[in-house]
């Protein structure tokens, strides 16, 4: 079902006047949401979403608390593990890195603003326990990694990770096999965005690299070490797109033959953009998550970190699920949270 809201309202965040909210902005409820963090006001970031090979109802959904570490949800948002590893900003998932041993492994990444680094954990997909496998600090050498994403290059299966600094500095390193089948970092690429970024997720089967750059728009850069700095804009702020600043989480929804969408979280009107994934991005529409009164559970604002994922997680959840930070974690007043609203619901009320 399609719902349309009015013209009416205008978002303001931050004290920052936001442009007028769009005319057209579509309505999905949220059917679950996790157990709130563990830490006070603005907290809860950035969601990664593993996806169980054999059983997908025993995939997890990792959460990062940006004061205190990594936590790790299942599909009924109930905390199984808590990682206290320092101040996790992003976290992103890839599968089967091959370690020095051989073995291959599902990993989990993130940038760690305690250590200046990037925190790499081993997903073990018969626990669903997540353990440390950094071959060391993993030292990004930038003052305060924020936004990460991970991107695997389908032609040789290398896994490399992105960081990026509120200066717009991108970082890229190819991830190395490192003796005790711990992972290493190698840097390969270096870049500027021109403001501060954060929200980025790559196209492992395009080979793209999606960045917003909070208050500008979404940049599309190769993924690739040797494809430079040359990029294109997906969508910009008003009035030279039709967006308005924070541009945050960014996600990709990946379909087969190269259909599917990109995600974006905008902050400032509480909203969230879909692109289409293929050909020159076309935007199919925003939508808003609202309160879902019968389930007792909060709409989701001020989003910061999102992921979403096409794979069938059954019932609702057939076409996956969208997984968001919620800034506002009410009904009752709570410590922030993660809200989960089936794939289905945005593609019914986008006509996707
Ligand atoms: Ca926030
Ligand atoms: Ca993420
Ligand atoms: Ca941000
Ligand atoms: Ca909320
Ligand atoms: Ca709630």
């Amino acid at each position: 079902m399609v719902v349309l809201l009015g013209t009416a309202a205008f978002g303001c965040i931050h004290g920052k006047a936001a442009a007028p909210y769009p005319d057209r902005v579509a309505q999905v409820y949220p059917v679950m949401e996790t157990r709130p963090v563990s830490s006070a006001d603005d907290a809860a970031d950035d969601p990664a979403i593993w996806i169980h090979s054999d059983d997908p109802a025993r995939s997890l959904i990792l959460g990062t608390n940006k004061k205190a570490g990594l936590a790790v949800y299942n599909l009924q948002g109930e905390e199984i593990q808590f990682l206290p590893v320092g101040n996790v900003n992003n976290v992103d998932v890839r599968y089967g890195f091959r370690l020095e041993s051989g073995r291959e492994t599902d990993i989990a990444m993130a940038t760690n603003r305690t250590t200046r680094g990037l925190s790499v954990w081993a997903i073990d997909a018969g626990t669903g326990r997540l353990s440390d496998i950094s071959a060391d600090a993993l030292d990004t050498g930038m003052a305060s990694p924020y936004g990460f994403c991970l991107y695997t290059d389908i032609e040789d299966g290398t896994i490399y990770a992105f960081a990026n600094a509120k200066d717009g500095q991108v970082n890229q390193w190819k991830l190395t096999p490192e003796a005790g089948d711990r992972i290493g970092i190698t840097p390969v690429r270096t870049f500027h965005v021109g403001s501060q970024t954060e929200g980025c997720v790559a196209d492992d089967e395009m080979g793209v690299l999606y960045i917003g750059e909070e208050n500008k728009g979404i940049w599309r850069y190769g993924a690739r070490p040797a494809d430079g700095d040359t990029r294109r804009a997906v969508d910009r702020v008003l009035p030279d797109g039709r967006l308005t600043a924070d541009i945050e989480g960014l996600a990709l929804y990946t379909g087969t033959d190269g259909d599917g969408y990109l995600v974006a979280s905008i902050q400032g009107w509480n909203l969230y953009a879909v692109y289409d994934r293929k050909g020159d991005n076309a935007f199919r529409g925003f939508f808003r998550i609202a309160p879902h009164p019968e389930r007792g559970i909060d709409g989701a604002e001020e989003t910061d970190g999102l992921d979403v994922t096409s794979a069938n997680l059954g019932g609702d959840n057939a076409r996956g699920i969208l997984v968001v930070q919620d800034g506002f974690n009410t009904d009752p007043s709570a410590n922030q949270n993660f809200k989960v609203v089936p794939f289905s619901a945005i593609a019914d009320a986008l006509s996707l």
